[in-house]
């Protein structure tokens, strides 16, 4: 038997994503997952306040999904993509259009939040390039996250996490997101670049740029830029993999726009969290520009566990969830509590600004932090501590609690946050 605890093994053979491995301590190990509650190897709970990585909105281990996913494993566990197809991916394709933004007609499978972005992308470039086009340049916000392989990484403006590649990225032009009071700015400064370059695509995330620390932005001023894009034949794609699936109070992001987006990637709740999986959804109009009796003109891209037979019976499950009743009285309880507590911490002196958008609270403080610097790490410690999983995002404290979390586990939180807000 191994004596060694998972914490000490883990140090042995283990490369840890975002971590510096010389300053960091031990990793924490989870033997288990129920429903908002993590337990660690020795046998303390955890409140998983943003459900690990908004990704598991139905609830750690969720019965029905694990259900669901069991029997398709047992009918048919996986086959290629190409020259195959299967009835999950097929059903899932149908789900999605009745909740998808109405002009979105074709689904493209990949395998997880960067390869879809990566995917929307290349159609992108490759739509135009099979009319002859070279655009070579895309448009992106200021601060966005669009994960850290090399496409979705030019058009992150993260610089904390691209720092060594910047030489190696694609083109790309930044812009700051449309506030109330900045939305001409923003537009004029859209417009000059459309005239300066040769914009094939405008990448952003929908009214939350999450990793970024959950900042808002105005959906009037990003329903203008789309509008300019579109008046400018430019793409447009919205990166829905943190905003999908109930998060900002709608289905989609999108849904809160009047312009629909071109191309609109998904992953993270799409399988509750229980696969790795994620689409990059189109338009008919950017599908047909792939059809032509020239073969080279198809979208020739490919994972191998695209659209994974498990994956799209979990992502049916939770979809079948998300728009159960038991769910949507759980969303908006979570709005009116985060709403609620807002306005109690508005004033507290250590709170810049605190906002609410369906489930998502976010709470940027007066105290400076880096992004991994030490007293970021000192205010993780302490909601951990207590019994809470939270990731500070700098100075940003946010929770994006499973949409099953119960009134006493929020209300577990939201105590926590105010002992913090008290003690930093
Ligand atoms: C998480 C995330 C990604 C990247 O997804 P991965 O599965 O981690 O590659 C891209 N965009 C947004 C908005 C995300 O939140």
């Amino acid at each position: 038997m191994n004596v060694e605890n998972l914490s000490t093994r883990d140090k042995k053979h283990l490369w840890h994503p975002l971590s510096q491995h010389k300053l960091n301590k031990p990793q924490m190990a989870i033997v288990k997952a129920k429903d908002a509650l993590l337990f660690d190897e020795d046998g303390n709970e955890y409140i998983d306040g943003i459900a690990s990585w908004y990704t598991v909105m139905y609830g750690h281990s969720n019965e029905y999904i694990v259900a669901a996913m069991t029997k398709q494993m047992q009918k048919l566990d996986f086959v290629m993509f190409s020259g195959l197809t299967h009835e999950p991916a097929i059903q899932l394709s149908e789900k999605l259009m009745e909740i998808l933004p109405k002009n979105q007609a074709k689904i493209f499978f990949n395998d997880n939040g960067s390869t879809a972005i990566e995917a929307a992308i290349k159609m992108a470039l490759q739509y135009f390039h099979n009319n002859g086009e070279k655009r070579d340049t895309l448009i992106a916000f200021e601060d966005g996250f669009h994960g850290d392989t090399f496409g979705a990484m030019s058009a992150s403006g993260l610089s904390s996490y691209n720092g060594p590649f910047e030489d190696f990225l694609l083109k790309v032009v930044r812009i700051p997101t449309p506030q109330e009071d900045n939305i001409e700015e923003v537009k004029s400064k859209l417009s000059q670049i459309l005239k300066e370059n040769n914009c094939a695509a405008f990448v952003f995330e929908p009214l939350v740029q999450g990793a970024a620390g959950m900042k808002f932005h105005s959906s009037k001023g990003l329903d203008a830029l789309i509008q300019l894009c579109q008046e400018n034949d430019v793409l447009t794609i919205a990166d829905e993999i943190m905003t999908g699936f109930g998060k900002t109070g709608k289905n989609f992001a999108s849904d809160y726009l009047v312009n629909n987006p071109d191309i609109i990637c998904l992953s993270k709740a799409l399988t509750a969290g229980m696969f790795p999986l994620s689409i990059t959804s189109c338009s008919q109009a950017v599908f047909n520009r792939f059809l032509s009796d020239e073969v080279h003109k198809g979208f020739f891209h490919a994972h191998t566990f695209s659209a994974h037979p498990i994956g799209c019976a979990a992502a049916l499950a939770g979809i079948a969830l998300l728009n159960s009743p038991e769910i949507q009285k759980r969303r908006t309880y979570i709005e009116s509590a985060h709403t609620s507590f807002a306005k109690k911490i508005k004033n507290h002196e250590k709170v810049k600004e605190v906002r609410v958008l369906g489930v998502i609270l976010a709470i940027d403080l007066n105290i400076e932090m880096e992004r991994y610097g030490s007293l970021r790490d000192k205010l993780y410690n302490f909601f951990l501590e207590r019994g809470v999983l939270l990731r500070p995002l700098g100075s940003t404290i946010y929770m994006l609690p499973p949409y099953v979390i119960t009134n006493n586990q929020l209300q577990k939180i939201y105590n926590t946050i105010t002992e913090a807000l008290d003690t930093f």
